[in-house]
C-alpha cells in the first residue's frame, strides 16, 4: 500500500516535492494539498493529474483522515504551527528547512516530539543524502587523512533577487552548511565570526557580499565558509578537509569533460536545483521508506534545533563583528 501523503504549501519546493513523489519515487500518493492560494494548489492538483483533494488550510489536511503523513513546503514563518499539529495528530511529517524561524520554535517542536515518545519529524535537509557528502564522510570517518583540522568551504550563487538580505545569507544559504559540516564532523559548533571582505559592486546596495564565516568546533576544528551569493559564474559548492596526513576535497558534480576550440573545459552549474537534484530525490525516498517501515531517520528536529541556534549566533556575529559563542544544550537521549 503506498504511503498518503498531505502537502501543505505548493509553491516551489512543493510542487518539485509532488512531482517527486508522483513521478519519480517509489510508495508514496499524494492525496491531499493545500496552500494559502488555494487556486495554486488546485492548479498543482489538475498539472499534476493527482486526483487529490484540496483543503482549506493546513489544519483541516493535518486532520484528514486518509492523510497519513505530511510535507510541509511553506514558507518558513508557517512551519512551526504545521509541525507541532502533526506531531498531536501523531502523524510523521517531513518538513522543509527552516524546521521554524527561531531557534526557540525549533526547541518547542523538539520537545513535543520527544513527549510524543517517538521520532516522527524529518528536517529537509538534503546535503547528507548527496553521493559526493556521503563520500566524502566515508573518507573522514575511515582515518585516512587522519583527525580533521580545518575545513575551507565555499557555497556560491550566481546571483540573487532585490528580496535577499544580508542575515538570509545565513538563515537561507549558509544554514545548509551549518546543518551538513556538523554531520560531517560528527561534532558540535562552539563559537563564530563572521567577516565581510571588499563588497563586490555586482550586489545591490543593501546587501554585503561576500562574507565569510569562521567557525570553531567542540573538537578545535576550525572551518571557513565563503558565502558570495553574486558571483556571477555558477552555483558552486566546495569543501576541502585538511587532515592531520591528508587532504579530502568533496568531488565536483558530474559533467562531460570538453575539449573544443583549443580549450579542455568543465561546465559549471547555474542551478542549485540541478546541483543537489538526487539528493532530493534520495532524501524523500527515505522519508517514505522510513514511514512505511514505521520510524523516521535523516536529519532530525534536534538537528533543525542545532542549525537554529549556530544560525542565531552567526547573525550576532555578522552585527557585531565580534566572535559569538554558540551555546547548545546537551543533546537528549532521546536523539542520540
Ligand atoms: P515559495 O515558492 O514561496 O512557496 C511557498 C508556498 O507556501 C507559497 O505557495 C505560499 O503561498 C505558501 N504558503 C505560505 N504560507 C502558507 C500557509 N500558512 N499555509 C499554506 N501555504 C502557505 O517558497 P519555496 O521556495 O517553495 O520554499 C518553501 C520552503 O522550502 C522554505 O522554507 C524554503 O526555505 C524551503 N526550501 C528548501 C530548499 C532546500 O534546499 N532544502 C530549497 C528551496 C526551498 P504565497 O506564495 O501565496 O505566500
Amino acid at each position: 500500500m503506498s504511503l498518503k501523503l498531505g502537502v501543505i504549501g505548493t509553491g516551489a519546493i512543493g510542487q518539485d516535492h509532488i512531482r517527486r513523489c508522483s513521478q519519480t519515487l517509489l510508495g508514496s500518493q499524494v492525496v491531499a494539498v493545500t496552500d494559502i492560494n488555494l487556486a495554486s494548489a488546485a492548479k498543482v492538483v489538475s498539472d499534476y493529474k493527482l486526483g487529490a483533494e484540496v483543503y482549506p488550510d493546513g489544519h483541516a489536511l493535518i486532520k484528514a483522515a486518509d492523510v497519513e503523513a505530511l510535507l510541509v513546503t511553506s514558507w518558513g514563518p508557517s512551519h512551526e504551527e504545521f509541525v507541532l499539529a502533526a506531531i498531536a495528530a501523531g502523524k510523521p511529517v517531513f518538513c522543509e528547512k527552516p524546521l521554524a524561524v527561531t531557534a526557540a520554535g525549533c526547541r518547542r517542536i523538539v520537545e513535543a516530539e520527544i513527549a510524543h515518545g517517538k521520532r516522527l519529524v524529518q528536517v529537509g535537509f538534503m546535503r547528507p543524502y548527496d553521493a559526493g557528502y556521503q563520500a566524502l564522510k566515508a573518507v573522514i570517518d575511515s582515518g585516512q587523512i587522519g583527525e580533521p583540522l580545518m575545513l575551507h568551504c565555499a557555497h556560491r550563487n550566481p546571483r540573487v533577487g532585490e528580496n535577499y538580505k544580508t542575515d538570509m545569507a545565513i538563515t537561507d544559504t549558509l544554514i545548509h552548511e551549518l546543518d551538513v559540516l556538523r554531520w560531517l564532523l560528527a561534532d558540535d559548533y562552539v563559537s563564530v565570526q563572521v567577516v565581510f571582505p571588499r563588497k563586490t559592486s555586482k550586489a545591490l546596495a543593501h546587501l554585503r557580499d561576500p562574507q565569510v564565516v569562521l567557525l570553531e568546533t567542540a573538537r578545535g576544528t576550525r572551518i571557513d565558509v565563503e558565502v558570495f551569493v553574486n558571483c556571477q559564474y555558477g552555483y558552486d559548492i566546495q569543501c576541502e578537509v585538511v587532515g592531520e596526513s591528508g587532504i579530502a576535497r568533496l568531488p565536483e558534480p558530474s559533467q562531460v569533460q570538453l575539449r573544443s576550440e583549443a580549450k579542455l573545459s568543465n561546465a559549471i552549474l547555474m542551478d542549485w536545483k540541478e546541483r543537489f537534484i538526487a539528493a532530493y530525490d534520495v532524501e524523500l525516498q527515505a522519508f517514505i521508506d522510513g514511514v512505511r517501515a514505521g520510524r523516521v531517520g535523516g536529519p532530525s528536529a534536534w538537528d533543525g534545533f542545532a542549525a537554529a541556534v549556530a544560525a542565531d549566533a552567526c547573525i550576532q556575529a555578522q552585527n557585531s563583528g565580534q566572535i559569538v559563542k554558540i551555546e547548545l544544550p546537551e543533546r537528549p537521549g532521546f536523539y542520540a
